[in-house]
């Protein structure tokens, strides 16, 4: 920024403010999908001579237009043509490289690409690789094949050569197999340019910790450097003594404006409704809402952290704050639990328009019931309303944990379903990310618990579910989704190039074991292959 955009910005701001109230529920968090591009370039050479080039870039053109129109992928798909010889090949990398609406390549070899031109551009491309292996025909047009059409579609052998060289450089990527008109080839690529999507968004991920990490608790703490090296996302820690005068600032009138909007989509507990004495700490929680957001906002986060050990001069625990804000799409992790604040934003942005919705959750109480044994899912307070199957109810309770004091909170029972668990954690020569499938099963009522929940099984049931993710080192914390599946985060792991180790209906002990061992000699030996 320089100072005529600053003085521009400050002569703008009652317009600002008029624009910002009339678009007042557009939310700003929403990663820009319409406005994001995926690249495609078509592997040639000019072997076959220029003629040949011309329809390999008609059925390229043919097919990106085709894909764009199934209104299947989240991402424009934007052709830049055939690319054939290594300059040409490091010159569309480099522009992808610096072109910021970029967030990844698909690359397909329609007819043989000798891949030593791909090396240098492959190995300055920094950004998500998808490898399309699939042919412009369906089938072999049986009585008509002659030589010329064998030269023209040689895909099932020039996507070979391009996958050698890719195996060669160690490139982390994604290889889809199948017929590009394909519905499930098409949901393949629409998953891997979510995936794209939220990586591009943790590349200026900025994650605000109200506090540190919560004394002496290992697993949610973690090397924030090589987490910025590796993931791209940046943690800044901010003294609760700087929110405090934010959520001093807020007017009465902000509140009430705040609070006739929770009248109008929550149910409230009766003593704390408008007229009761408690009604105060909804109120207080209001206040906290608009001065976190406005912090958050003035600081360009896309998450935060709370500590409940750390309130000094909060009137309560910000979790029905973190409640509204996760709701909005900014991650949230407690207790200072950074990488589970940025994996939460992450999954929101993946799901971004997709049904069902993302939260953090803790493992909370143990329900032994043979092979439908569970786990209750819960916070002190701060979860998704996003994934409840009921309306949520505000109600006000003491919390009589660290500094939280009596807070307000939004309480209910996540639907049931089938989602994922997910959390990273940090082995000491690399992250590692344990993701376990889990059903969402219906709880009994829980009249005295005054917080939100879920229950969910570990697939493939709580004895090896659980045994694996706690061999895995897996959090209490986790990630969790009825938006994303696994696949999702198999994408995720392979553009991070960190270790992913997934639980499922197929896993068991003895060689999730072996798995695990075998990892750390991969890990050991895999930095100095490149
Ligand atoms: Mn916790």
């Amino acid at each position: 920024t320089n100072i005529s955009c600053a003085s521009t910005d400050r002569m703008l701001i009652t317009d600002k403010n008029k624009i910002k109230n009339k678009f007042k529920k557009i939310n700003k968090m929403k990663f820009n999908y319409q406005e994001s591009e995926v690249w495609f370039v078509t592997g040639a050479q000019l072997l076959y001579g220029g003629d040949a080039v011309i329809k390999v870039d008609a059925h390229s053109v043919a097919m990106v237009e085709a894909l764009n129109n199934s209104g299947k992928l989240p991402v424009k798909v934007v052709y830049k043509g055939t690319a054939n010889s290594s300059s040409e090949i490091s010159e569309i990398m480099r522009n992808a490289n610096g072109d910021t609406k970029c967030i990844g390549l698909i690359t397909w070899m329609h007819t043989f690409s000798p891949a030593k031109m791909w090396i240098h551009g492959l190995m300055d491309y920094k950004k998500p690789l998808l490898h399309l292996h699939t042919q412009f025909d369906e089938q072999i047009p049986w009585s008509e094949i002659d030589m010329d059409y064998m030269n023209l579609n040689q895909s099932a052998h020039g996507d070979r050569e391009f996958g050698f060289i890719t195996a060669r450089l160690r490139k982390p990527r994604k290889v889809v197999v199948g017929y590009w008109k394909d519905a499930d080839v098409q949901a393949k690529i629409a998953t891997w340019m979510r995936v794209s999507a939220a990586w591009a968004d943790s590349q200026d991920m900025l994650i605000i910790r109200f506090g540190d990490n919560m004394n002496n608790v290992a697993v949610t703490d973690g090397d924030k450097v090589e987490a910025e090296i590796r993931l791209g996302y940046h943690v800044d820690n901010a003294p609760i003594a700087k929110l405090v005068p934010y959520v001093n600032a807020v007017t009465e009138e902000e509140i009430d404006a705040l609070v006739a909007e929770y009248e109008k989509i929550y149910d409230f507990a009766a003593d704390c409704a408008k007229g009761t004495e408690k009604h105060l700490h909804v109120r207080q929680a209001a206040a906290q809402e608009i001065g976190l957001r406005r912090f958050l906002e003035k600081k360009g986060a896309k998450g935060f952290t709370t500590s409940f050990n750390e309130l000094e001069g909060m009137t309560q625990l910000m979790g029905f704050a973190s409640q509204r804000l996760m709701s909005e799409g900014y991650g949230f992790g407690a207790e200072g639990d950074w990488k589970t604040a940025a994996l939460v934003r992450s999954m929101y942005v993946m799901g971004q328009g997709l049904p069902g919705g993302q939260s953090f959750l803790e493992d909370y109480v143990l329900n032994f019931d043979g092979s439908n044994s569970s786990i209750l899912q819960s916070h002190m307070l701060e979860i998704n309303p996003d994934i409840t199957g009921t309306k949520p109810r505000v109600e006000v309770h003491f919390l009589g944990i660290g500094d939280a004091r009596t807070c307000a909170r939004l309480v209910f029972q996540a639907h049931t379903g089938t989602g994922i668990a997910a959390t990273i954690v940090d082995m000491g020569n690399r992250f590692r990310m344990i993701v376990n499938e889990v059903e969402v099963l219906e709880p009994k009522a829980l009249p005295k618990l005054p917080v939100a929940c879920a229950l969910w099984k570990p697939m493939p049931n709580l004895e090896v579910g659980a045994g694996s993710w706690i061999l895995a080192g897996g959090t209490h914390h986790s990630s969790f989704s009825f938006s994303v599946t696994t696949e999702f985060m198999e994408d995720y792991a392979e553009i991070a190039d960190i270790e992913l180790v997934v639980i499922d209906k197929d896993t068991n002990i003895r060689e999730f074991k072996k798995e695990l061992r075998n990892n750390e000699v991969y890990y050991m030996l895999n930095r100095s292959l490149r």
